[in-house]
């Protein structure tokens, strides 16, 4: 049986970049819904014991729309920590996007770009290659990198309940915050995986 992960912060701790309200309808009911969801769907299924991972890489349909939106979930609130102004990324993933994207700033203007222009429902991706090549990427709906034997190191949900409570239909103003939130030691932990 999957469990809903506890929050690394308060409910109220990422305000004002996302509001409490949001904090506990995004966690504790949507995702909270998505485990609901594939703990039903699992039994007989033949992935009952599969790491996560794997059931996202080899399910399809509900089984996979569930599993891959709890990894997706989990990866996103995992990442997240008060805001700070000046949040920049630290240790090996800072070296990494300095050599491949010429500087932070051209690098967030190309992710921006990736999570403002996504059409519809989906998450914008860094992932990282075998080779420690970074990649971003657009992912509708419930995708994610391990899909394609990428390592997913960051992610910006843009699914309307990410956002609207707070930032009604203006997804750019809420991507534009939500750099305030990235815990770049957990994005380089991941990249150093
Ligand atoms: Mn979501």
């Amino acid at each position: 049986m999957y469990q809903l992960i506890d929050l690394p912060f308060r409910e109220n701790e990422l305000e004002p970049v996302i509001s409490a309200e949001t904090i506990a309808l995004h966690h504790g009911k949507h995702l909270a819904t998505y485990v609901n969801n594939l703990n039903n769907l699992l039994p007989g299924s033949g992935f009952e014991e599969l790491p996560l991972e794997e059931i996202v890489k080899k399910a399809t349909g509900g089984i996979f729309n569930n599993a891959g939106q709890i990894l997706n979930h989990n990866l996103y609130f995992e990442q997240l920590q008060a805001p700070n102004d000046d949040n920049r990324p630290v240790g090996e993933i800072a070296k990494a996007i300095d050599e491949q994207f010429g500087s932070f700033d051209a690098f967030k203007e190309k992710f921006t770009a990736a999570a403002v222009t996504l059409f519809g429902s989906g998450w914008a991706w860094l992932a990282s290659d075998v080779d420690g090549k970074l990649h971003i990427l657009q992912e509708p709906n419930a995708g994610n990198p391990v899909t394609k034997e990428l390592k997913p190191l960051m992610t910006f949900d843009v699914w309307e309940h990410a956002y609207y409570v707070d930032y009604r239909n203006r997804r750019p103003e809420h991507i534009a915050a939500m750099w305030k939130l990235v815990n770049w030691q957990e994005i380089d932990r991941r990249y150093k995986l």
